[in-house]
């Protein structure tokens, strides 16, 4: 066979079949490449086209007495990001999703199938379908990379892999690995794809197509299980009572990590190891009816619009994605924020200056910077050499040196006004004309701000929350006067970082905190009322919430709560008004976790309500966990529609994305507008009144609330 340096099909007019999305080149002594090239996007995705555009690829080729078939990708970065989830999220019943999944499991049995060598070349993202093809191909071939680029992440959107993950992949990894990543969704890097059996060889991206055909021709490597391996795939999976055994344990693992509130993890559970024990076709019957039946259920449905609603972020309609080319930013403040926004830049690739009054200051912050680096060294996702170029990124100063080939600069000075408007004045004055300004407030008013400044227009909000390594949202908050140029740059930038931006009012509390306020503060008023604290944690927590409301408080700081409930209630008056219990814990020194103690007494491995939080009041009743929830969570339902009638959103999904992305609602219920549409109008408006009979206008429905439901 020939060696070719150059891309498959390069040459006009050797491609045989161009369908809209696949093509099919000869190569040398019989060998065939199919390409994959979705126009008009950045990805390859797997829809009917897809499917048919393969069909007959394979058609051709077969027509042609190929000898061999070599599948790759021309995008870049990408193989085949997996299915169009639309299609998906589109489904009218379980038996289209169903017949949906065998169409497209019987074009990979037919790959799986066919008597001449089949093999994939793996050039970046291999997710879900793309995943599933390769796995039903003769040898995998991955480029060299660090980046986690293989995984079936379906469980995800609350659906298993239908296109026959589940049947071959324990085939080819082993019951257990394969479950593990079914169960967690994660992507694997190729060089532990690799040691899991499921990559065969790694090769440099320039040689990838060369490799591939030569693989082609060679067969693929002894493929040799570790005998420890083999033994437990025996035990675990090898007999009706080891399958048994392996079900049960799986399951209450599973049930501890998500409370029970997600169908997919049993169904997963079951196919896979059912399949083990049944022939191919069964148990790709049996997957597809799963697939339907999943892709149905409230829960999939809120989460396949959620991923398609993240996606759509601050992406113009009518175009793709802008691309932001930022190499070089700055941080003034290296705290807890500008320490953990230098790390999310580092990790990123972009340079960073970072800012502080002191020496002192700028080691906090260069610690802050690599404390999520050096935990990803010691779970092996990083080498001590990766995690020391990440943060030479970073480069800290006393001074203004540097800032004058900044594209853009964040503030994370303390919560003064004065001040941020003093460092933000001296920042203008370093600054290149074109770079972006910006500051991390979380309660001040970005107009007023930028009416401070010289140049408003170039001044917005980019709110991150914290911890920054950990929290995917960040909100974006133009002033009166920015410009839309500058929003546009501060979307790409934030999506450059790998997070997702919501574009918000410059409303008090912006939006994520003014929607979470009502809730933590009703959860303090019923503290006062003699709630019982751990009632009120444990309620919210069965909800789906990752932490009780009353632990959130603790986390983030009585003092810093009652900050933020001292600007809402300016603004909002009566209906804001924070609890007495705030603000006589802040005045007895109790902060919450960073003192010990606040609503909960926390101790070493420990905690127990603190029993100064209470106020008991004769009337107290022990409330069951429905009516917790339900005041809990109505009155961030009614400030969620006077958000959306003074258009603090853009669009009304920006609800969901925000309480999910930034206030930990859970993502099965959808967000909070979803969560009151699944309750409907006249049964949220009636709860509300009941409420409003018991404590006041707080809770009383205003005309706004039906906006939440058209
Ligand atoms: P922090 O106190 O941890 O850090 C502030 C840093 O700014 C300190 O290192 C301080 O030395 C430095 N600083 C003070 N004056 C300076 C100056 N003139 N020039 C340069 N640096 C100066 O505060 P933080 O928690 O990181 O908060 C920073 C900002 O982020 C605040 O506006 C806060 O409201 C906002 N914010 C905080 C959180 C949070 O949870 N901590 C979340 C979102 C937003």
């Amino acid at each position: 066979m020939r060696r070719r340096r150059a891309g498959i099909g390069d040459r006009p007019g050797e491609n045989v079949l161009s369908a809209s999305s696949v093509t099919l080149h000869p190569q040398a002594d019989d060998v065939f490449a199919i390409v994959f090239d979705r126009p008009g996007s950045r990805v390859n995705l797997i829809d009917e086209q897809w499917v048919d555009d393969v069909s007959r690829a394979l058609d051709e080729a077969e027509r042609r007495r190929a000898r061999g078939i070599v599948f790759l990708s021309a995008k870049p970065d990408h193989f085949i990001a997996g299915a169009d989830v639309s299609l998906i999220a589109g489904l009218a019943n379980a038996a289209e999703g169903e017949a949906k999944c065998r169409i497209g499991q019987k074009l990979f049995d037919r790959i799986d199938d066919l008597p001449i060598p089949t093999v994939v070349a793996i050039s970046g993202a291999c997710l879900g379908g793309g995943m599933e093809l390769a796995l039903a191909c003769d040898q995998r071939i991955a480029v060299r990379t660090d980046r986690s680029i293989l995984g079936l992440p379906e469980v995800r959107l609350g659906v298993l892999p239908g296109f026959g993950g589940t049947v071959r992949l324990p085939r080819i990894a082993g019951t257990m690995d394969a479950l593990n990543l079914i169960l967690t969704g994660r992507s694997l890097r190729p060089r532990d794809a690799r040691r899991l059996g499921i990559v065969d060889r790694i090769v440099p991206k320039e040689r990838l197509i060369e490799l591939s055909l030569e693989a082609l021709r060679q067969g693929p490597p002894p493929r040799r299980r570790p005998w420890s391996k083999s033994l437990v795939e025996a035990l675990a999976a090898g007999t009706p009572f080891g399958r048994a055994i392996t079900r049960s344990v799986l399951r209450a693992q599973t049930r501890r990590a998500t409370g029970g509130h997600y169908p997919a993890p049993n169904v997963i559970i079951d196919r896979v190891l059912e399949g083990r024990g049944l022939a191919r076709e069964e148990a790709l019957v049996r997957e597809a009816r799963a697939f339907g039946t999943l892709a149905l259920t409230p829960v999939a449905r809120n989460l396949l619009w959620l991923f398609q609603a993240n996606e759509a972020l601050g992406r113009p309609a009518d175009r793709e994605r802008r691309e932001e080319h930022i190499e070089r930013a700055a941080l003034l403040g290296a705290g807890t924020m500008g320490g953990g926004i230098a790390g999310a830049f580092a990790e990123s690739g972009i340079t960073v200056r970072m800012k502080d009054v002191s020496n002192d200051a700028l080691r906090a912050g260069l610690h802050a910077a690599a404390g999520p680096v050096q935990r990803r060294v010691e779970r092996r996702r990083l080498s001590p050499r990766e995690r020391d170029a990440i943060l030479a990124n970073i480069s800290p100063t006393t001074q203004w040196t540097g800032f004058e080939r900044a594209s853009l600069v964040i503030e994370a000075v303390p919560e003064v006004f004065d001040l941020k408007i003093r460092v933000l004045r001296e920042a203008e004055v370093h600054l290149p004309a074109h770079a972006l300004l910006a500051s991390n407030t979380s309660s001040l008013s970005i107009t007023r701000m930028g009416g401070e400044l010289r140049t408003p227009e170039r001044f917005l909000g980019i709110h991150f929350f914290n911890p920054v390594h950990r929290m995917p949202l960040v909100e974006i908050i133009p002033g009166k006067n920015t410009s839309p140029e500058i929003v546009e740059r501060a979307v790409a930038l934030v999506r450059r970082l790998r997070k997702s931006p919501l574009v918000v009012g410059d409303s008090p509390g912006f939006l994520v905190n003014r929607l979470l306020f009502p809730y933590l503060n009703e959860a303090a008023l019923a503290v006062e009322e003699g709630w019982p604290v751990e009632r009120i944690d444990r309620a919210m927590e069965k909800f789906g919430m990752p932490m009780g409301p009353l632990r959130v408080l603790d986390e983030v700081g009585l003092d810093v709560a009652s900050h933020v409930a001292g600007v809402l209630e300016d603004a909002f008056g009566d209906r804001a008004k924070p609890a007495g219990v705030l603000h006589r814990l802040v005045q007895a020194k109790a902060f919450g976790v960073k003192s010990g103690r606040g609503f909960w007494i926390h101790e070493k491995g420990r905690r127990v309500p603190n029993r100064e939080a209470l106020v008991i009041r004769t009337s107290a009743v022990a409330p069951d966990d429905a009516e917790i929830v339900d005041r809990l969570l109505l009155g961030m339902v009614l400030e969620a529609s006077h958000c959306l009638a003074e258009q603090v959103v853009r669009d009304p999904g920006d609800l969901d994305l925000g309480t999910v992305l930034g206030a930990g609602f859970p993502p099965f219920h959808g967000g909070i507008r979803r969560w009151a549409r699944s309750i409907g109008e006249s049964e949220i408006r009636r709860r509300l009144q009941q409420w409003a009979s018991r404590y006041g206008e707080r809770f009383m429905p205003g005309p706004e609330l039906g906006q939440l439901f058209s």
